[in-house]
């Protein structure tokens, strides 16, 4: 997911993300892997290590707050994101095999600010979710960690565990929004081009 400027001016409330990372070419919208659930990771091993940490770096290259594995073309259902609450404490972690908790439906609030994606650069349209948001999964040495929040970061944590099952927020809005977004992205389409954000 990405973030429009400020932000993430605080230090991290958790352990570092992997680092030595290399910047990859971001996967766009239409690529089949992204469109369907990923794999699940079952062995936590030094090949999960190293693509989190080439997330990782793609995740910052492209000013992101949250990529999933699916955004570099990897099968692997793991996400990566830093990201600040509503109170501007900022997160970041990795997770595996994520799953979404909401608040009940009568106790739901909806947030409608506007969301935009890596995987569709330069636009951003509003997408009503959920103020409120937990997940739950492994980190990349198989350890449960759970992660939860208002604000950006939970727009966060819904946009990078709805990658790995195969949702973009494309599919989360109506036709008329979904246009605009598209249109708004063919416009700036000229300022990333395929190898983005790859210098
Ligand atoms: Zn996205």
């Amino acid at each position: 997911m990405v973030d429009s400027p400020a932000g993430a001016a605080h230090e991290p409330q958790s352990p570092p993300l992997p680092p030595g990372g290399t910047v990859r070419p971001i996967t766009r919208w239409g690529t089949e892997v992204m469109h369907r659930p990923q794999r699940q990771v079952t062995s936590y091993d030094e090949d999960l290590r190293a693509l989190a940490a080439d997330m990782v770096a793609t995740m910052y290259a492209a000013d992101g707050v949250g990529l999933a594995a699916c955004q570099i073309g990897a099968d692997v259902a793991m996400f990566v994101f830093d990201c600040a609450d509503e109170g501007g404490t900022r997160f970041q972690g990795v997770v595996c095999n994520p799953t979404l908790v909401l608040p009940e439906a009568g106790r739901r609030r909806l947030d409608e600010d506007d969301e935009g994606c890596l995987s569709l650069p330069g636009a951003f349209v509003e997408c009503a979710r959920p103020d409120w948001a937990r997940v739950e999964g492994f980190g990349l040495d198989g350890e449960p960690v759970t992660f939860e929040g208002d604000g950006l970061l939970a727009r966060c944590l819904q946009h990078e565990t709805d990658h790995t099952l195969g949702t973009v927020f494309g599919d989360r809005i109506p036709t008329k929004q979904r246009k605009k977004l598209q249109k708004a992205h063919d416009k700036t389409a000229g300022d990333y081009p395929a190898t983005w954000p790859v210098p």
